[in-house]
């Protein structure tokens, strides 16, 4: 089957204890069945120990949210006794992601890892693909399929290539217009146009949208708070970086659409994604490292399910995340 990643990938180096926000920290950490049946195998005094730390699937975190084997160097203990082929799955993949298409298998770098963070903003992403053996995987629509990635294909080029952020307003029409011939049952390539006209946008309510998400570092909230007191504005200064961001955004998430004929809130995730890191950026004035903020970002809205599915719902049913409205979080009004 064909592997497609970016460019990035292969570069993805886990820093370890030079990282300042270590994935194994504040995260439920749950383990597949396959380590499970090696953990309970382990024997000698490591084995009860990790026996100890385990409950209903999970490590049980000690103080801070720490997992139990993470050692006061901030490594892990289990790499160090039993060896990297042992670690579970999540603690193997992360902070890579994995979806199958058919015969198609996709992987990339997620964007909540301040290594993986610098690297994805430090490059334009180009595709690479490679042939690896076949995995299971289920069946997709190959017509739908084709469609989402000819159009893919088509908003990044444009992210990458065309003045911005007016790329980002086209392709919020681009994504109306897919959307409006997916649900029709026509599966043609819309034009790459502008057609709506611009609305002054909500920027409080939208921040306040953000503040109320669940919180998963304790911090979110006070620093929405205090961010939700700046000026809300678009940020130029980091353009290149936000062009990255929305393709990283559009490459991760747009062809799950294939599973659910859903586009038009993934191409509004991209935009206000993007929008959102550059703003955070500006409230946290001079200095201000976008990869750790777009880092911070992704954690809390990309890595819980339950924030990513209020953001899917709201961006139909609030005013503020309206095309129009989002078009105009990008114009200078
Ligand atoms: S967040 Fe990234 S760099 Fe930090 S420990 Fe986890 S995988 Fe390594």
């Amino acid at each position: 089957m064909i592997f497609r990643t970016p460019g990035y990938y292969g570069k993805f180096r886990c820093i370890a204890d030079k990282c300042t926000d270590n994935c194994c920290i504040g995260w439920e950490i749950d383990i597949d069945s396959e380590t499970m049946d090696y953990y309970s195998s382990v024997g000698g005094s490591f084995g009860g120990r990790l026996k100890n730390s385990i409950k209903d699937g999970s490590f049980v975190l000690t103080e801070g949210e720490r997992c139990p084997f993470l050692n006061s160097r901030n490594l892990c203990d289990i790499y160090t006794e039993l060896g990297e082929a042992h670690l579970c799955q999540i603690c193997t993949d992360h902070p890579r992601f994995y979806e199958w298409f058919g015969n198609v298998k996709e992987g990339g770098l997620g964007l909540c890892c301040e290594a993986a963070a610098k690297l994805i903003l430090s490059e334009d992403m180009t595709l690479t693909e490679t042939v690896i053996p076949d995995e299971d995987c289920d069946e997709c629509d190959s017509g739908l399929y084709e469609l989402l990635l000819s159009a893919r294909d088509a908003i990044i080029k444009h992210l990458q290539n065309d003045s911005f952020p007016e790329a980002v307003c086209t392709m919020l029409d681009f994504g109306e217009e897919l959307q409006f011939r997916i649900d029709n049952g026509d599966l043609t390539l819309p034009a790459w146009e502008r057609t709506t006209q611009v609305e002054t946008p909500d920027i409080q309510a939208i921040m306040e949208f953000y503040a109320s998400l669940e919180p998963i570092d304790e911090n979110w909230r006070p620093y929405m708070e205090r961010c939700m007191a700046g000026e809300g504005r678009y940020c130029p200064e980091y353009e290149v970086y936000l062009r990255r961001i929305a393709v990283y955004s559009i490459f991760r998430f747009f062809m799950k659409g294939v599973f659910d004929g859903e586009i038009l809130s993934r191409v509004k995730l991209a935009a206000v994604s993007a929008w959102m890191v550059g703003h955070l950026v500006l409230c946290e004035g001079r200095g201000a490292d976008i990869a750790e903020t777009a880092k911070n970002y992704s954690k809390e809205v990309e890595y819980s399910e339950k924030n990513l599915d209020a953001l899917a719902d709201a961006f139909y049913d609030e005013e503020c995340f309206s095309t129009p409205r989002i078009m105009g979080m990008f114009a200078d009004m």
